[in-house]
């Protein structure tokens, strides 16, 4: 009876599937962007079962433990389905563990227990994860909360039917309470960034009474215990099951405690079944997914479209919890105390600062208000803003982006957490070098005083550093407005927001390494990465002046210089100098192969240089290349992506792209025209009102935009204003195959420039 009735579930949950094939969430493919290595990325992306911003995401796991390419599409063996908070291979994971099975053999070793799979007889959503483990004739299924999941393990008749708890290295503790079918446990595993104290608890409750107990200690074997601490542990729980026997796991973690582990646990599943919890995840993806709804494109490129918001949608994550009265509480990953309010993390604000986050503040501002009160909170609890937190503070990257992030939301109109903490904040930054490289400003007394920061001081991305901080200060300097500072600290953000011009060498229309005495490096050599430059070259910075292109088309001798540049950027051969690193790093190579000469859209900081033309009034280039770029560089495949896609960054990329518009310069309220890709796509705004973006005689050839009428009035401009977008209505585009020349031609019609 009770195999009749979970067959008849299983059933009917596959034909659920399958009817609503057309729901959102049904498009996105977790694996693109997992074909990727070491030497040569795709995206380097990992299969994130998981609710949006959730606190835990569940991957299959086909690296060792601590390897940051946790699942490789190109691997055929499995050891673990693991709880992760990894935000790139690069950073690596903390607070983890995973659950395994195995029959007939009881095996802990995670070299000794993998199994072979195939993708075809893998099913990932979002929402839920199936595969079927060869070796052991087991099928395991995922449906994850936001800080629990539900697993379901279906094994064949034996009576070794092993269940395999691994609470990892570096530290970690297992109780197995058979009385309550109950196990605890807690990981430490990190990789730097936590106080001492830190700790993911977990607890699990399984469905049925095991026969056999066996705990593993630091790699040895043992049958007489029921606890055990040691480097690593782990659990190998024995059941005699029949064929198809379901066994059922309900999982929950806490950065706070055993007893909040049980409180999420209680709160996000209870009693639901994993069905019941699986249709809920799909719910709420499809809930938050249909504020865009994009129509009249191929079925590939619905696919990469969601699949691209869904991207968008994973970090930073929920780093908070719900106490037992219901409070917002969060483990401080800098001070290691339970405080109250929100706390997120997993992010490179490097990365993130473009095209993320102001996202949000157009389809999520409440959830971006929670981001900038764990802001505050971030501040309060370790004195500084976090520039690359993975959970505290990490030495990863440069800039001081945590400013153009606090500055687009709040001239936004984003509001409910304390502006005044964060300007404060802000300031500290840019008049303080901070205990590791990546937060505060490095060379902050020089690039005060000099106006940039010297080649022979801070040798090592020091232009990034200069023309990152002179955008960050233009931000500064619209919040200092807005807030209605003194005159003169508003003056200053002002006057340093033009200090990129310090770094660019007018004799050759680079930007360039410049000592302290005012001499440009020498030996140069546009395409040389690193150096002065933080992953990239001359190439690729030098378009990095964000607010204020008109101030770069002057420098550069005017519009046509500047086009032909733009122009040569796509045309130039994809040498690279190297000696920097002494070897081709990844992104240097994934420049190479995309046959788009200097290129780089698989690294962050010339994501937005095809936007440029617009503000030099030749915007149809603008339209064909984002056009060219969305048909080559983005598919619905495990290969892809491109680079690194960097906590939604390289995704939301495209999913603005496809719409019509790039966020070009956080803080100028503005968007910069793109070409749609749609046909139709409707933005449901938070505050109720509808935006419609119609482009009816779209087409693979038709790119290039003839006209615009945006509320029934013909709409001129090479950009869009976020607060016209926000009163929702109709935008619709004439499209052409041919290049308007007449459009968007003229100066008043280009996007905000600082200089003007
Ligand atoms: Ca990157």
């Amino acid at each position: 009876m009770r195999k009749t009735t979970v067959f008849v579930l299983v059933v009917l949950f596959q034909i659920a599937l399958h009817l609503n094939a057309q729901s959102l969430v049904d498009y996105v493919n977790p694996l693109v962007g997992s074909d990727s290595r070491f030497d040569f990325s795709n995206g380097n992306t990992y299969p994130a079962i998981a609710m949006p911003w959730g606190m835990n995401f569940w991957t299959p796991q086909t690296g060792k433990m601590g390897d940051g390419w946790q699942y490789q599409y190109s691997k055929n063996k499995i050891r673990g389905f693991k709880q992760t908070h990894q935000p790139s291979p690069w950073i690596n994971d903390y607070g983890c563990f995973s659950l395994f099975a195995t029959t007939d053999t009881v095996v802990f070793d995670e070299n000794k227990r993998e199994s072979w799979f195939s993708h075809k007889a893998e099913i990932a959503k979002p929402y839920y994860y199936k595969n079927y483990l060869a070796n052991y004739n087991t099928t395991v299924e995922i449906a994850p909360t936001e800080r629990a999941a539900c697993f379901r393990f279906t094994f064949p008749a034996t009576n070794k039917a092993c269940i395999i708890v691994d609470a990892f290295d570096k530290n970690s503790y297992i109780k197995v309470i058979p009385e309550e079918r109950k196990i605890i446990g807690y990981n430490t595993f990190n990789t730097g960034g936590v106080p001492d104290n830190f700790k993911n608890y977990f607890v699990i409750y399984y469905d049925k009474d095991f026969t056999d107990l066996t705990l593993s200690i630091d790699s040895i074997l043992f049958q007489n215990k029921n606890e055990a601490k040691g480097k690593h542990v782990g659990a190998i729980l024995q059941f005699k099951t029949r064929n198809k026997e379901i066994i059922n796991l309900k999982v929950a973690s806490s950065f706070i405690s055993l007893e909040q582990a049980e409180l999420n646990l209680k709160r996000e599943i209870g009693g639901s079944s994993f069905d019941e919890i699986c249709q809920k995840g799909k719910a709420e993806w499809n809930t938050l997914m249909s504020r865009i709804k994009v129509e009249g494109g191929s079925l590939q490129e619905n696919r990469t479209f969601y699949t691209a918001l869904y991207r968008t949608m994973l970090f930073p994550r929920k780093f908070y919890e719900i106490d037992a009265n219901n409070k917002i509480v969060h483990y401080s990953p800098y001070n290691g105390k339970i405080c109250d309010g929100y706390m997120f993390t997993d992010n490179g604000f490097w990365d993130t600062f473009r095209a993320v986050f102001p996202f949000f503040t157009l389809m999520f501002p409440e959830l971006n208000s929670h981001i900038m009160e764990g802001l505050v909170n971030t501040y309060k609890e370790s004195g500084w803003l976090p520039e690359w937190a993975s959970p505290g503070h990490k030495n990863c990257m440069v800039g001081s982006n945590s400013a153009a992030i606090i500055a687009d939301s709040y001239l936004k109109g984003i509001r409910g957490y304390d502006i005044n903490t964060l300007y404060e904040a802000i300031l500290k930054n840019t008049e303080n070098e901070g205990p590791i490289a990546s937060v505060g400003r490095l060379g902050a007394d020089y690039y005060n005083t000099l106006g940039f920061v010297p080649l022979d001081i801070h040798g090592y991305e020091n232009t990034s550093r200069s023309i990152e901080y002179s955008y960050a200060d233009f931000t500064i300097y619209r919040l200092a407005t807005e807030l209605k500072r003194p005159a003169s600290e508003i003056d200053t953000f002002k006057k340093r927001a033009f200090y990129y011009k310090n770094v660019f060498d007018t004799t050759i229309n680079f930007m360039r390494g410049k000592t302290k005495n005012g001499e440009f490096q020498t030996p140069f050599r546009p395409d040389a990465w690193g150096h002065s430059f933080s992953e990239g070259c001359s190439w690729h910075w030098t378009w990095c002046v964000f607010h204020d292109i008109d101030g770069l088309i002057n420098l550069m001798g005017g519009k046509r210089d500047f086009v032909q540049k733009l122009d040569s950027v796509f045309t130039t051969a994809p040498t690279v100098e190297y000696s920097a690193y002494g070897f081709l790093i990844h992104e240097m190579v994934e420049m190479q192969v995309m046959d788009m000469g200097q290129y780089a859209h698989g690294n962050q900081p010339v994501q937005h240089m095809p936007y440029l033309y617009n503000y030099a009034g030749e915007p149809w280039k603008t339209q064909f290349n984002v056009r060219n770029i969305m048909n080559r560089l983005y598919t619905d495949q495990p290969d892809g992506l491109c680079g690194d896609e960097d906590n939604g960054q390289t995704s939301a990329w495209y999913v603005f792209s496809a719409l019509g518009f790039y966020p070009v310069c956080p803080g100028s309220n503005q968007y910069v025209i793109g070409s749609p890709l749609f046909k139709k796509a409707t933005l449901n705004f938070e505050n109720g009102k509808t935006l419609v973006i119609n482009s009816a005689n779209n087409s693979v050839k038709n790119v290039y935009i003839k006209n615009i009428v945006f509320n029934k009035k013909r709409y001129t401009k090479n950009y869009f204003d976020h607060f016209d977008l926000l009163k929702g209505g109709v935008i619709n585009v004439d499209m052409s195959n041919t290049p308007e020349m007449n459009r968007g031609v003229l100066k008043q019609d280009f996007p905000f420039s600082l200089s003007e």
